[in-house]
């Protein structure tokens, strides 16, 4: 184990590296494990048990066997564990952030603000755990009556991407565990260790054995396949790329299972003339570097009008350049590393076609020498319409702008994708920024603003970047199923 402090060794020393299965954290049942490494340094943290067909039959026997009797717990008890969950994870805030840190590379002030946002689904959740609402009412013609009621969809597949190791698990499995269902997580083999304590924090704030159960692996398609044939499951919640998703969807056909799909997204950032750019500019730094970039809310794409594109350019490349790349614990860190050399090299290769077309990088534009795999923050101007970073989730952070002259051409450019999962608009004139909503075919837009997550909105895209919501008043629907009871007229004798 190679760390470089003694608050990082204690903590690693705390996480749980076995899966977790019926209540009891477990070696793999072939005896293999997988490093997790820190991608500041490419050194390995943990060494983590590595699930295969056989653990997941084990997690989804135990989560089968768990569903009648957490169905029956009343909602306000659930309630009442998410909100000790809360409590726990916001009390242990800086242990979270700091895992979060080492797994996955964001600087610690950004690892803190997702602890707070994946702790508001826990918060959000343990409220809705009990406003599962049905109906009673009397039918048209009088003769019956109609009950509705909602029911926990059953054992569910949730799993997870390695960008934000909190949130994404929370955003999941606080709404299952305030419908009543139990469920298995499979979180990404990049950074598994944040979800390995967050079930252990679930396992003090009370949740039963079996209820849930976590198998890290790094044979997904082989290890979850079979559950995902299996009758017994009733539903899987993925978030990741849309190519995987596309897989799952396929495979999920098999069995008809419920599905909600939270993939990937091409963000537009539309900036008028009539916008305050200092606004446009702050929102473009956390619309493109949050996360380093490795957001499926990240903007991809920044759209200006052609009156105001070099100001803008400018305001925004004086930015830019002052953002510093270090390891995320480090306390000048601006910008983390990516999550592995693979997506370092993907991007490089974005920027290289790029430019290659004629693009201009006014900022940046080249990998960081160094252990870590760390991106320059970029900024491309001139880009081609048809050049692929336009076209494809860039995922580091690099920022290609181009410009329109009229609002109908921002609209088409900003649909011209298969995505639809956020836009980002700038405009002073409310109208206009409405009437964007109107025409953008996305599942949420930021209105001068360059972020957009919150647990109680529902997050979700259209297109090809999913189906179902996330958080909000929708976030519970996607683990109930409506039951409708047909009742004879009680008067009729
Ligand atoms: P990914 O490669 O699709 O992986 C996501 C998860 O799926 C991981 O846990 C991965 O496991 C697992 N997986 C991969 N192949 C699988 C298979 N055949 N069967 C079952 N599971 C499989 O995506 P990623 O690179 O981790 O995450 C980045 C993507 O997620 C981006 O496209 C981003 O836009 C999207 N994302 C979307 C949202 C949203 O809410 N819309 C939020 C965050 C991220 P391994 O780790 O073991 O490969």
């Amino acid at each position: 184990m190679t760390v470089t402090t003694e608050r990082e060794s204690e903590l690693l020393a705390s996480v749980p590296t076995g899966l977790l299965i019926d209540g009891q954290w477990r070696s793999a049942a072939s005896g293999k494990t997988f490093d997790v490494e820190d991608p500041a340094t490419g050194k390995v943290l943990l060494t983590v048990a590595d699930a295969s067909a056989e653990d997941a039959a084990a997690a989804l026997d135990a989560a089968a066997a768990a569903q009648d009797a957490w169905a029956a717990v009343p909602p306000r008890e659930r309630g009442e564990i998410l909100r000790r969950a809360f409590e726990l994870v916001t009390e242990r805030a800086d242990d979270f952030a700091l895992l979060m840190t080492m797994e996955m590379g964001k600087p610690l002030a950004e690892a803190r603000g997702e602890v707070a946002y994946g702790a508001e689904f826990l918060r959000w959740f343990s409220e809705e755990a009990v406003r599962a609402f049905g109906r009673y009412s009397t039918s048209p013609d009088g003769k019956s009556r109609l009950l509705v009621q909602k029911k926990p969809v059953g054992p569910c597949l949730l799993i997870t991407p390695w960008n934000f190791p909190l949130a994404m698990a929370t955003r999941k499995i606080a709404p299952a565990v305030a419908a009543g269902c139990t469920m298995i997580l499979k979180p990404a083999n990049l950074t598994p260790l944040t979800s390995h304590l967050f079930a252990q924090v679930m396992q003090e704030a009370g949740l039963p054995a079996g209820v849930l159960n976590v198998i890290s692996t790094t044979t997904a398609g082989a290890t979850t396949g079979p559950l995902i044939k299996d009758q017994r499951l009733r539903k899987l919640s993925f978030t990741g790329s849309t190519e995987v998703g596309r897989r799952l969807l396929s495979d999920a056909s098999e069995t008809v299972l419920r599905t909600s799909m939270e993939l990937g997204g091409n963000a537009p950032f539309v900036v008028f003339e009539d916008a305050d750019l200092d606004a446009a500019v702050n929102g473009a730094m956390i619309a493109k570097l949050r996360n380093m970039g490795e957001a499926c809310t990240a903007a991809n794409r920044f759209i200006v009008q052609e009156t105001v594109a070099e100001e803008f350019a400018a305001k925004f490349a004086e930015k830019m350049s002052a953002m510093t790349t270090a390891r995320g614990t480090e306390p000048e860190s601006k910008v983390g590393p990516l999550i592995d050399a693979k997506s370092r090299d993907k991007v490089h290769e974005l920027v290289s076609d790029a430019v290659a077309s004629g693009a201009k990088a006014v900022v940046g534009g080249a990998p960081v020498d160094g252990p870590g795999y760390f991106y320059q923050p970029t900024i491309l101007t001139g880009v081609n319409e048809g050049s692929r970073i336009l076209s494809e989730e860039i995922f580091g952070p690099v920022a290609p702008i181009t410009t329109f002259t009229t609002e109908e051409q921002a609209v088409r450019l900003a649909n011209n994708t298969e995505f639809g999962l956020v836009a980002y608009v700038f405009t002073r004139d409310l109208n206009r920024g409405l009437r964007m909503g109107e025409k953008l075919e996305t599942g949420m837009l930021g209105l001068n603003a360059g972020v957009v997550s919150n647990a109680a909105a529902p997050f979700g895209g259209v297109k090809q970047s999913g189906l179902g919501r996330e958080g909000g008043l929708e976030g519970i629907e996607e683990y109930l199923y409506t039951q409708y009871i047909g009742i004879a007229d009680p008067n009729a004798g």
